[in-house]
């Protein structure tokens, strides 16, 4: 049975000739995720967590009026070798415990459109990505599955915007009502799922690996890989619900959580990114500012009720460290890589140094070779600076 590639976490910089996400780069577009990413980064499932948007459904409603996307009868938008979940992300607030992110994916363009109809008394900006809505979690959650989604917490641990990384130490505390209809949990780039399974109660929990990605360089990052008997929207619910059947994730792919940007704690006042061999910091140790920026790491020592203990359904997680956080291989090396021997994911895993030979020098074809082979230090990231690989 196919095993096919999923990031579910990619953003849309601008559609339609209008902005969709500020902090995005300009040319993330429909288009060009579709024209790049099978090509460049070897994916074929790709949520699109921006749809929520007129101008991404304007956009994508052109690509099927023009048959280069079709409605899948079981869910999804598919061409040839491709899959598109339209979803959303929204921002919610729980009383007293603060706004975290979430995201909804839906079976088709139809129903994410009139679900984007349906919250848009409840928001400021129905263009803009991750709009505030004015929905309890648990209201939301019912309105998504109204519209035959589902919801699932976004980069759940981070001190920016993650359920369980700033607002409550447990799910159950956000939804009290609902738990048993959350069946996923986005780790986000500082976590990976020896560490989320320090939480017992998350045990049961499918763990999404996504890049949320801002730019088309930084798609696929992190994502999965998914055996499903088609590619559509109900196989890929299937294996992520784990579903009796053949539908399931194989495995998860992943940054090394160091990488994160909110791996370990940071304080603002000092600068400093407290390193990798400190217990948890919670307050600054050196001054009283209160400015710490609580890291994934250092928050998870918090909520954690056992030692690191993972399920049997648990896939393996793949650490990879993407070429563009390689030293040494900058925007046009990465091009000529990717021109000459193939998807990003192969030149990582799988290329042989013959063929790296054929594209670039030998001090490039060492520095994939040993990455692979994790010949590397890693500096901790926090306080929204990415981690650095130092090369050994
Ligand atoms: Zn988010
Ligand atoms: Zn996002």
């Amino acid at each position: 049975m196919p095993a096919y590639y999923a990031d579910l976490h990619i953003h849309i910089g601008t559609a339609a000739g209008r902005l969709v996400k500020v902090t995005a780069s300009r040319d993330l577009t429909v288009e060009r995720i579709i024209q790049f990413v099978p090509r460049e980064k070897g994916l074929s499932i790709l949520g699109l967590v921006d749809v929520s948007s007129p101008a991404v459904q304007a956009d994508l409603q052109g690509l099927l009026a023009a048959g280069r996307l079709a409605e899948h009868p079981r869910g999804g938008l598919v061409s040839e070798q491709l899959l598109i979940i339209p979803g959303a992300e929204l921002e919610l607030v729980l009383p007293d415990r603060g706004a975290a992110h979430y995201l909804a994916y839906f079976p088709s363009l139809e129903a994410c459109t009139e679900f984007s109809i349906a919250i848009r008394s409840y928001l400021t900006n129905p263009y803009l990505s991750t709009q505030n809505v004015a929905l309890a979690p648990e209201a939301a959650l019912e309105l998504v599955e109204s519209y035959q989604g589902f919801f699932t917490p976004a980069h759940a641990f981070t001190p920016h915007k993650g359920v369980l990384g700033c607002c409550v130490p447990d799910l159950a505390q956000a939804f009290p009502s609902f738990l048993p209809h959350i069946l996923t949990l986005e780790l986000g780039l500082s976590a990976d799922t020896k560490m989320a399974d320090t939480v017992s109660s998350l045990s049961q929990l499918t763990f999404l690996s996504s890049s949320d990605a801002h730019s088309l360089p930084k798609i696929g990052r992190e994502y999965m890989r998914v055996n499903l008997v088609e590619l559509s929207f109900e196989a890929l619910r299937a294996a992520l619900a784990r579903e009796p059947g053949l539908n399931m994730v194989e495995a998860n792919y992943g940054l090394a959580p160091l990488l994160g940007k909110y791996h370990r704690s940071f304080c603002s006042a000092c600068g400093r990114i407290f390193a990798a061999s400190l217990a948890a910091v919670t307050t600054c140790p050196d001054c009283s500012t209160g400015h710490l920026v609580l890291g994934v790491w250092d928050r998870l020592q918090q909520i954690a009720d056992q030692s690191s203990r993972s399920p049997s359904h648990r896939p393996p997680y793949y650490y990879q460290v993407p070429l563009e956080m390689l030293p040494g291989i900058g925007p046009k090396t990465r091009e000529k890589l990717i021109q000459r021997v193939g998807p990003e994911k192969y030149i990582l895993n799988e290329s042989q140094p013959e063929e790296l030979r054929e594209a670039v020098g030998e001090k490039v074809v060492q520095t994939i070779l040993r990455a692979r082979q994790g010949q590397y230090e890693l500096v901790p990231g926090g306080g929204g600076y990415y981690g650095r690989v130092k090369m050994v």
